[in-house]
């Protein structure tokens, strides 16, 4: 067996959108209801996909706002990036925005494989701010991955985190970097 590809993997966004509950469904399976908000974590957590081992790290970050400065330890040796809105908020919308203006800035042009994700479509029925269409247009001008999720939703949360491993191969390859 070849040795397990590591990925490591920055979780932003504003606060509140899910960052922490998306992770941990992920990496533990549960939804947890009431998650610290101020903690930085690391989590980590090995999967297959396809008939490759991956080693997935994952930061997952006390969120952003408009006035953040993205510290150098979410750009050095971080491999891509999952950044969260909730679909019951415009205004985290507006925020997933700026952090990108401010990771381009910081990570020039090149390799930035990001997901995209709305997060809260549980919620959507009676609070939806922000249509999946415009999500999905913003990250179709960003060259990213999009989805909408729910942390409540563990076969979700499983995509999510697949598809940033499939991404950062994806744009590793375009740029002829492997
Ligand atoms: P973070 O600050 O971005 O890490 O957000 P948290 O993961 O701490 O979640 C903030 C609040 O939203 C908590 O009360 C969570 O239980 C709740 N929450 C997170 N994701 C979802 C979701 O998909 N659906 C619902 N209904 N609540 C969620
Ligand atoms: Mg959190």
């Amino acid at each position: 067996m070849p040795m397990p590809k590591f990925r490591k993997v920055v979780i932003l966004g504003y606060r509140s959108v899910g960052k922490s509950s998306l992770a941990l469904q992920f990496v533990k399976g549960q939804f947890a209801e009431d998650y610290d908000p101020t903690i930085e974590n690391t989590l980590n957590k090995s999967l297959m996909i396809g008939e490759e081992e991956f080693q997935l790290q994952l930061v997952d970050t006390a969120g952003q706002d408009e006035y953040s400065l993205l510290p150098h330890s979410f750009i050095l040796g971080i491999h891509g990036y999952v950044l969260v809105y909730s679909v019951t908020s415009l205004k985290s919308f507006l925020i997933a925005k700026v952090i990108h203006s401010k990771l381009q800035d910081r990570r020039g042009k090149g390799l930035m494989p990001i997901v995209l994700v709305g997060n809260k479509t549980d919620l959507a029925s009676q609070n939806r701010e922000v249509k999946a269409e415009d999500g999905k247009k913003l990250a179709d001008t960003w060259g990213a991955a999009f989805m909408e999720a729910s942390a409540k939703d563990g076969e979700k949360c499983h995509n999510i985190f697949t598809k940033i491993i499939e991404e950062i191969d994806r744009v590793e390859r375009s740029f002829g970097d492997e």
